[in-house]
């Protein structure tokens, strides 16, 4: 007779551990942020970023680009950073892989990877 007392019952395998990694996943931030670097000292003035991504860029009257809401770096005042969230990324990585002389860098700020 099977499944008295459990008898008989094939044992049964494990869940797959895909819930577990749905468990971490739902303890991180829904987006990942990433930090905008920009060094305002090598920019040429090309305006490849105000072109293709004018909600963060604009051109300054010294020819030189804006990262707008950025903050300049204290011990290297020609760095000038700010935080975008993942739906920015696109964006802003279109700029940074436009700029000639790659004035632009993207990192993820939890890791430390460079995007661009
Ligand atoms: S694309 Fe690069 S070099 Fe051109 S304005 Fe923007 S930051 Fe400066």
């Amino acid at each position: 007779m099977r499944g008295l007392f459990g008898l008989g019952k094939k044992k049964e395998e494990p869940e797959v551990k895909e819930d577990q990694n749905i468990h971490n996943d739902s303890q991180r931030t829904d987006e990942n942020i990433y930090i905008v670097q920009y060094d305002r000292k090598i920019c040429i003035g090309a305006g490849v970023c105000a072109a293709v991504d004018a909600k963060h860029w604009e051109m300054a009257k010294d020819a030189k680009a804006v990262l707008k809401g950025s903050k300049q770096d204290s011990d290297n005042p020609v760095i000038w950073t700010r935080e975008i969230s993942e739906s920015e990324l696109e964006e802003v990585k279109r700029a940074a892989e436009g700029c000639p002389p790659s004035a632009i860098h993207i990192f993820r700020k939890d890791t430390g990877e460079k995007i661009v």
